[in-house]
């Protein structure tokens, strides 16, 4: 079990710390980890956000554990140095494919949410996002139009390849869960959106046990927030579950306990290759004061276990280790409580 440790900038190492010293809690046979430099801190030291030597060391690991990345003194660099170019960069690089990303609201932190408490207390769902993909990477361009005015445009497209394989995660994910996988898309006018369904339907035939549902993404936008838990998996491209997954963080109204998983390809001993981060940034407001929590980061870890080493039962100690740290009344600062980041992390391997 080789992990690269990522901790990066601002609060990025506080909580990394927390989230390995939890997995080191856990006893894991082989569990090696190796430290590197990323974003700010590795511009400041290597004159670059993602220097070569932890992108061979993240190549030669089985996951990396990412902290965040943000440096407001670098914001006066060109962009191709900036810390958070280094994401991209290791996205790119690691052939990173597959966003997951779970919104849940904790028993107990109802109120939180905007939604109403007995709406919000069935909220749990995991977006799978295509990350390479869609109207972001299709040809675009500018030009003076026939009307003579300016016109922008940017091309939508997928291909069956690119859909099938997100397909395969999403439904390899949904085991983890109540095997309940609804795509979304908007079929009922984009050509995508149809080679995305005929596509998802195809690549389901050979998983009878998932339960299968489409849905357009303007009613999935109101279905998450009035019908949460109907949902299990939301399987859906790169403009879609960039604003949907967006739409579910705010929410679950806990920006501090969202974690993330990038996943790749790349096969390992017990899993896929992925990159596990908590979805907050680096807050620099807060970073080096001791207040940050940690939980977000600490359900990476999670993920990680559950995605990059298949250990579920871990994955699911850790996730009810911070379920129980929050029932009993363990809250960082994002939650409007006092416990800091240390605080949090204890707490967490107490109940582990
Ligand atoms: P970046 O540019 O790195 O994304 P940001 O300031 O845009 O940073 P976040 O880092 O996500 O965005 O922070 C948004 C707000 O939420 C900040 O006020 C920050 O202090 C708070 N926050 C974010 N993560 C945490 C955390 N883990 N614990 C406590 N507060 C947090
Ligand atoms: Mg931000």
């Amino acid at each position: 079990m080789k992990i690269a440790v990522l901790p990066g900038d601002g609060i990025g190492p506080e909580v990394t710390r927390e989230a390995v010293k939890v997995l080191e809690a856990l006893d894991l046979p082989g569990l090696t980890l190796f430290d590197g430099d990323v974003g700010g801190v590795a511009y400041s030291r290597h004159g670059h956000p993602l220097p070569q030597e932890t992108l061979t060391m993240a190549r030669e690991c089985d996951a990396v554990l990412f902290g965040a990345v943000g440096d407001p003194s670098c914001d006066g660099l060109e962009r191709h140095l900036r810390p958070e170019q280094a994401v991209l960069g290791l996205r790119k690089e690691l052939g990173l494919f597959a966003n997951l990303r779970p919104a849940k609201v904790f028993k107990g932190l109802e109120h939180l949410s905007p939604l109403k408490p007995e709406i919000a207390a069935d909220f749990d769902i995991l977006f799978v996002r295509e990350l390479t993909g869609d109207v972001y990477f299709g040809e675009k361009g500018e030009r003076i139009g026939i009307d003579g005015s300016r016109e922008g445009w940017d091309t939508m497209s997928y291909s069956a390849k690119e859909v099938s394989r997100i397909a395969q995660v999403a439904f390899r994910a949904a085991r983890a869960g109540n095997c309940r996988v609804c795509s979304v898309d908007k079929a009922n006018v984009l050509e995508t959106s149809q080679v995305w369904r005929d596509t998802v339907i195809e690549a389901a035939g050979s998983h009878p046990d998932i339960d299968l549902t489409h849905m357009y993404v303007d009613n999935a936008a109101m279905q998450i927030i009035s019908k949460p838990a109907q949902f299990g998996v939301i399987l859906t491209g790169n403009l879609f579950g960039d604003i949907l997954s967006d739409l579910a963080s705010a929410a679950v109204g806990s920006i501090g306990l969202l974690p993330s998983a990038s996943m790749g390809a790349r096969e390992t001993a017990h899993g896929i290759f992925g990159l596990y981060e908590p979805i907050h940034g680096s807050a620099p407001d807060i970073a080096g004061q001791g207040r940050a929590n940690p939980m977000a980061t600490i359900l990476s870890a999670a993920m990680m276990l559950r995605h990059s080493f298949g250990r579920e039962a871990e994955a699911a100690a850790i996730e009810a280790a911070v379920g129980r740290a929050l029932a009993d009344g363990i809250r960082g600062g994002d939650l409007g409580g006092e416990h800091g980041c240390k605080e949090i992390g204890a707490a967490v391997r107490e109940r582990l």
